[in-house]
């Protein structure tokens, strides 16, 4: 079913005829599959079978992460199961392309418990994979689409904020519809196929943007490294709680775009066939020269396609390049990370000989710094080479990049002075979007405003030294 092909709104070009579709079409005593749905915030759709008077019990909770949903979100999905009819205007096709409503959106919504997901370490990179048959997918267009539950008559709204849009219309048979409510609705349908999940618990994926570039990363690796088409595959996000970092983080869900399976996605479910599509990934999202050095950007030849139209304003190919550096980077993996050595042994933290290792950590940056400082904006390369200079000392090593990443360099260059009020914005992200400790975050925001701040750029810093972590 092409629910954005042919849905109310879209138009198509038949011998050289422009044909609007204009009604859901409704079979004679029959009603149409209805679903609620909440969004959470974490981006999970949660869908429970429509009911016209609402209990505290419906739509409580989000499947995934168990918050409470916000029931002021609450929408109402049909299925369109008996298909769709066209307006009885038909125009000429002219020049004008024919107009699509906006593509449909899709989301994992199977919640079985007897998926088994394999774990897999090695050198930096620690992640699970399940692989589940006959899985359930949704996919949802969100559009404001206004129907008429009477005769299936469609008015496909901009605005939405009204449930009930009043219009007098005609039915397809051409007589006056007896209804002029038309009821707010969102088209969708579910369906059952292959679907392979990826857990990255480290590295980890905990931004939005970043979880959308990596899966369009990997889309594009995967058809490349299996050898098939763009359109046999399709995948979506889904959020998990990564216990190993205590961090909300985004599983990658990937499946097969033939209902029932194809067989394709289902040989990932191998860290030899996997890793080999992320090198592949690496590759080719690598090898694009769009945003220049920076790779703040996409364009077709990497991340961008037809179907990610609506969000090609965040995807970013660094996003995929430094995600899968890390993944790779077997030096990191020498030692552990740092989010591994507070889980393992939470004692270290307060370990004496810590406050040494600082010491010798910060005066070894500040020997990078000062012959490497002029260096500080191409990211690739400085952090090549901060992971040269300091790969002994991998818990700060990690902490210093996640602070570059989050272009702490930049605001350093750009700020007064260096005060608590600068440090708090970095400390911050630090502990929502990466789950690190307050002491950690503090450590390393000062080091970088001291070091780099300090002793290159000479701003004034009145932050407190922290010794340990
Ligand atoms: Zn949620
Ligand atoms: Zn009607
Ligand atoms: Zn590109």
């Amino acid at each position: 079913m092409a629910i954005s092909e042919y849905a109310p709104g879209s138009q198509i070009v038949a011998d050289g005829n422009l044909i609007t579709s204009q009604y859901i079409k409704k079979v004679p005593n029959m009603d149409w599959r209805r679903y609620d749905y909440i969004v959470c915030e974490c981006k999970t759709l949660n869908i429970e079978p429509h009911i016209e008077y609402k209990n505290e019990m419906h739509l409580k909770t989000c499947r995934a992460c168990g918050m409470e949903l916000d029931k002021g979100r609450m929408g109402t999905f049909l299925v369109p199961e008996f298909g769709f009819e066209a307006s009885t205007n038909i125009e000429k096709a002219g020049l004008i392309k024919p107009r699509r409503t906006f593509n449909g959106e899709v989301s994992y919504i199977g919640y079985r418990d007897d998926i088994q997901h394999i774990h897999f370490q090695s050198g930096n990179r620690e992640y699970e994979i399940a692989f589940s048959q006959n899985d359930e997918m949704a996919v949802l267009n969100r559009s404001n689409f206004y129907v008429c539950n009477v005769c299936g008559y469609t008015h496909l709204s901009k605005m939405g904020f009204q449930m009930i849009y009043p219009k007098q219309h005609y039915k397809s048979s051409g007589y006056l519809c007896e209804n002029e409510n038309l009821q707010k609705y969102a088209l969708g349908y579910r369906f059952d196929t292959d679907v392979i999940q990826i857990r990255f618990l480290w590295p980890q994926i905990t931004i939005y943007e970043q979880a959308l570039s990596i899966l369009y990363g990997i889309m594009k690796g995967t058809c490349a490294y299996l050898n098939i088409e763009e359109n046999d595959i399709a995948g979506c996000l889904r959020y998990f709680y990564n216990k190993a970092t205590k961090t909300g983080s985004y599983t990658i869900v990937l499946y097969d775009k033939t209902p029932g399976g194809a067989g394709h996605v289902k040989k990932l479910n191998h860290p030899d066939v996997f890793e080999a599509v992320l090198k592949e990934t690496r590759d080719i999202i690598g090898r694009c020269t769009c945003g220049g050095e920076s790779m703040d950007a996409a364009c077709y030849n990497c991340l961008k396609s037809y179907n990610n139209q609506k969000y090609h304003d965040v995807l970013q190919r660094r996003y995929v390049i430094e995600f899968l550096n890390d993944f790779f980077d077997d030096n990191l993996g020498k030692a552990e990370t740092f989010e591994n050595i507070s889980i393992r042994s939470p004692l270290s933290l307060i370990d004496n000989h810590t406050s040494t290792v600082n010491e010798d950590f910060e005066s070894e940056f500040n020997i990078l710094l000062t012959n490497y400082g002029a260096q500080i904006s191409d990211s690739q390369r400085f952090v090549g080479l901060m992971k040269d200079f300091l790969f002994a000392y991998p818990k700060q090593l990690n902490l210093l990049i996640a602070l570059y990443r989050m272009d702490i360099t930049k605001s350093i260059e750009d700020a007064a002075v260096l005060n608590d009020i600068f440090a708090y914005r970095f400390e911050k992200r630090m502990d929502e979007e990466m789950g690190i400790s307050k002491e950690n975050a503090k450590w390393a925001v000062a080091t970088w405003c001291f070091s780099y701040g300090g002793n290159i750029l000479g701003k004034p810093c009145e932050l407190e030294q922290v010794k340990e972590i």
